[in-house]
């Protein structure tokens, strides 16, 4: 048997690293194991998926050095990679299901359903819906056909008894069925769920380990119904321990930089990040901090795999990150990473038009545009002292921004100037008021290019990164705070 192995992101998003993690490891077991590695998008949220995010993981996966067999750029023989292209094959295996008497259509409307749960609550019992908690009596249900309404798919489910899933690392996981719902698999659009188009791909693809996060361990259940169902042989899984900010809270772009674009824009050595991420929960067996990627690949055995949850802990990877600076890179290899990084053509470019119209001479360059060249700008409590605001309200000014640009979709100026706009009435501030802190958290000083543009050229997560360092500088947000900026953000 060729080992097979995949990673699957959504792209709905900026790239995240605990994609690049799980990613790492498939490459390393396929490849442990003579075997392929498959990258496939699942892009089946239509609404939250875009072609831009997909571009980007690609992009940050290739910069980490994660080369993949086959995906929808490079195409393969079990293509196309892209689920959003499958479409026809899901609605197949569906109605295969429900020939087979293991699915149903469910003509049940978002009302009743809310009903329905609503009344198990105040009864105490599971939430779960089960099928016979789902059927309508028959003339209601011919009624509903007959008429053409809209309905799901789901799958049939058993109501009591334990459900055994086994895990390379983790042994055998016990889930109880009465907790699992009659899991829709088609949408009443015809777009799958998920949870079928996983299954329906994983098998047509012939991948026969899956390692994935530990969120997903609850989905196994239906998982293997399902391959039960269709009579298929189910992937050995593998659920691998979260990523955890130092405070052992699951990594969060709330509390810490997640994207890849914002380690790649603050000057890290892709060779330091994706050893970094092979740090997490592994270990080399002489436990060696440094080593390459072609080192991972050989010397890798995933039950060195430790279940106790990996610190994603900026300081050791910034450390790290030094050591292949001091170590590795000769003055030509320095030269080169300077490049790729920001001293190239394509980045200049995009600072000159910022520059050309504030400086007399080429020297007031780079003390004006440092912002773009740099990370955190070093300021202190007193870099605030010309904004005339009460120190609380300038707090919340600056987290409520934060939290707004968390939710843009796509970073572009218009984009933000629209939140900006928004916060700027609700704070009761006229535009200028509003963005003079903006500015100091941004470029570091109170005068210099134009804090929206340096905002887009910058990037959302250099951006948001920036804004929660202002806060930190300004003492930060007390628990008791947080609370309070949060009830009123939701109201907003
Ligand atoms: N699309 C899922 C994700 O975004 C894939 C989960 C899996 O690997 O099964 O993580």
């Amino acid at each position: 048997m060729t080992v097979r192995t995949r990673i699957a992101p959504s792209p709905t998003g900026d790239p995240h690293v605990g994609t690049a993690y799980i990613a790492l490891f498939n490459l390393c077991f396929a490849r442990q194991h003579g075997g392929q590695f498959i990258l496939r998008i699942e892009d089946t949220d239509r609404v939250r998926s875009t072609a831009e995010s997909e571009q980007m993981i690609l992009d940050s996966l290739r910069w980490l050095g994660i080369e993949w067999d086959e995906g929808p750029d490079v195409g393969g023989p079990h293509g196309p990679y892209r689920q959003s292209e499958r479409g026809e094959i899901y609605a197949q295996y569906a109605h295969q299901l429900i020939d087979a008497g293991y699915a149903f259509k469910c003509y049940r409307t978002t009302e009743e359903l809310n009903a329905l749960r609503e009344a198990r609550k105040i009864a105490g019992m599971q939430l779960a819906l089960k099928p016979a908690d789902l059927a309508l009596n028959a003339d209601e249900k011919s009624r509903r056909e007959q008429e053409g309404w809209p309905y799901v798919v789901r799958m049939q489910v058993p109501t009591d008894g334990v459900c055994v899933v086994q895990d390379m690392l983790r042994g055998r996981i016990e889930v109880e069925w009465a907790q699992v719902d009659a899991q829709i698999l088609l949408k009443s659009d015809g777009m799958p769920t998920y949870h079928l188009a996983n299954v329906v791909d994983d098998h047509l693809m012939g991948i026969t380990h899956v390692l994935r996060g530990e969120e997903w361990i609850n989905s196994a259940p239906k998982h293997q119904l399902l391959y039960e169902y269709f009579g298929w042989e189910m992937p050995t899984l593998c659920h691998m321990p979260l990523l955890r900010n130092p405070d052992k809270s699951k990594l969060s772009k709330r509390k810490n930089p997640t994207s890849i674009n914002y380690y790649r824009r603050m000057g890290f050595l892709p060779e330091a990040v994706t050893n970094y991420l092979g740090r997490m929960g592994w270990s080399m067996p002489d436990e060696r901090e440094k080593f390459s990627l072609d080192e991972m690949m050989a010397a890798f055995d995933v039950q060195r795999v430790s279940l106790g949850g990996p610190v994603f802990d900026l300081e050791k990877l910034t450390w790290l990150n030094g050591l292949y600076i001091r170590e590795d890179l000769d003055d030509e290899a320095f030269l080169q990473a300077l490049r790729d990084w920001a001293f190239n053509e394509a980045y200049v470019r995009q600072i000159l038009p910022q520059v050309r119209p504030r400086v007399e001479t080429l020297s007031q360059v780079a003390p004006l545009a440092g912002h773009f060249f740099s990370g955190l700008p070093a300021i202190n409590e007193t870099a605030f002292d010309s904004v005339k605001l009460e120190k609380e309200a300038l707090v919340k000014l600056l987290q409520f921004l934060t939290w707004r640009f968390e939710a843009v979709p796509a970073w572009h100026k218009e984009a933000l100037l629209e939140e900006v706009k928004a916060l700027a009435e609700y704070f009761d501030l006229k535009m200028k008021a509003f963005l003079a802190p903006v500015f100091i958290a941004i470029t570091g000083s109170a005068t210099s290019t134009s804090v929206m543009d340096a905002m887009v050229i910058l990037g959302s997560d250099m951006t948001r990164a920036r804004l929660r360092h202002a806060i930190e500088v300004l003492g930060g947000v007390s628990k008791k705070q947080a609370k309070r900026f949060e009830k009123e953000f939701q109201e907003l």
